[in-house]
């Protein structure tokens, strides 16, 4: 028996598989201060407190949008806020079905001697954090590891040192009740082809796979946060059926039967290209051991985000927007997307940033 026994362990089984429910995904709306100012800033929102909670209140209070997610990623601070009349958003979560997953990684920094790679920070007093989480109600976390590709990276260092930072992460998490996403995100930049994502994918998840196994994480209680399998971003582009088959045959190499879920993230597509490279995958033949779903970001909050646009009188269309969204990945996690989302102002727009920081 390599995993440990948690007192949690049937918890953690439990939450993980409902998080994979087909037809459900994740909202990932834990940007940390310094990211959601610069969220707030493209639609000349200023960054306060009152304005991040208006904007965290208008996506919880979506109507129907909870029953596309089986869970939604919070930063600290909205773990703790509550909407203008007075209800904790995680109640409002627990009421509509939807798990709240606490962001627990305190961002990355440069590994030295490296050509700008990184690892990323969070793991000292991590297990104190989880039991407060916890105990405010978050059933699990999200760590991302970042990695790049570049003539010679990622490094061998840059691979292990993530790989162990995320399984350390896990164990934590798992020892305080909190299911934990596993996050190595493979940034999009640079020239490459798909098929050098593809060989960086594999050989950074079988890493990661070693490093949980090495730290007797329970991998029933756990998820997978990926990148999709896709050509650089200075690259030409190739269809959803072809980044389908890639991101798919990479997964069945490196990821074990064990994993309930993976959930990818959108790391800079534009919000129609994250749902039709989804859909695609849950409509090729093949082993899929494990449900494919979605945990994005941006590509969900892009639209609603300019729909918005920090005015009251926009919350409805705005709000309008995040359904589309929602509805149409959960489409997507069945295969049943037709392709048909109403396109918002902004839903085919690329989203990447180079050198993104989350
Ligand atoms: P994107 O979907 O915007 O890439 O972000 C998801 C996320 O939570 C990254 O950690």
């Amino acid at each position: 028996m390599s995993s440990f026994k948690s007192k949690y362990q049937d918890e953690l089984i439990a939450n993980a598989a409902y998080i994979g429910t087909p037809g459900k995904g994740i909202l990932a709306a834990d940007e940390s201060t310094g990211t959601i100012g610069k969220r707030l800033a493209s639609i000349n929102v200023e960054n306060v407190e009152a304005n991040r909670r208006a904007l965290r209140e208008l996506l919880f209070t979506t109507p129907g949008a909870f029953e596309c997610l089986s869970g939604v990623i919070l930063f600290e601070e909205t773990l703790y806020q509550k909407t203008a009349s007075g209800k904790p958003f995680v109640e409002l979560m627990k009421e509509g079905g939807v798990l709240p997953g606490i962001k627990v990684d305190k961002g990355t920094v440069e590994l030295a001697g490296t050509n700008g790679e990184t690892t990323t920070q969070g793991l000292d007093g991590l297990g104190a954090r989880c039991q407060k989480y916890y105990e405010a109600g978050a059933r699990f976390a999200k760590w991302r590891a970042v990695l790049k590709i570049g003539p010679n990276e990622p490094s061998e260092l840059a691979i292990h040192e993530n790989a162990y930072g995320l399984a350390r992460y896990a164990v934590i998490c798992q020892e305080n009740g909190l299911v934990p996403i596993v996050e190595p995100e493979i940034l999009v930049d640079g020239p490459h082809d798909i098929n050098k994502c593809a060989e960086v994918t594999e050989r950074v998840l079988a890493a990661c796979y070693k490093a949980l196994n090495d730290h007797h994480v329970l991998l029933e209680g756990t998820l997978l946060k990926p990148n999709m399998v896709t050509p650089g971003s200075e690259s030409k582009k190739v269809t959803p059926e072809v980044i389908a088959q890639y991101t798919v045959t990479a997964l069945q190499r490196t990821v074990p039967a064990a994993v309930p879920a993976i959930v990818f993230l959108s790391g800079g597509q534009s919000e129609e290209e994250a749902t039709l490279n989804l859909n695609a995958m849950n409509k090729s033949q093949g082993k899929k051991p494990w449900s494919l779903s979605f945990s994005f970001g941006r590509a969900l909050q892009q639209s609603t985000l300019k729909a918005w646009g920090g005015k009251d009188e926009n919350i409805k269309k705005a709000q309008d927007a995040l359904f589309a969204r929602c509805n149409a990945n959960s489409h997507a996690t069945l295969g049943t997307y037709k392709g048909d989302a109403t396109l918002a102002e902004g839903a085919s727009e690329s989203l990447h940033v180079k050198d993104y920081k989350y």
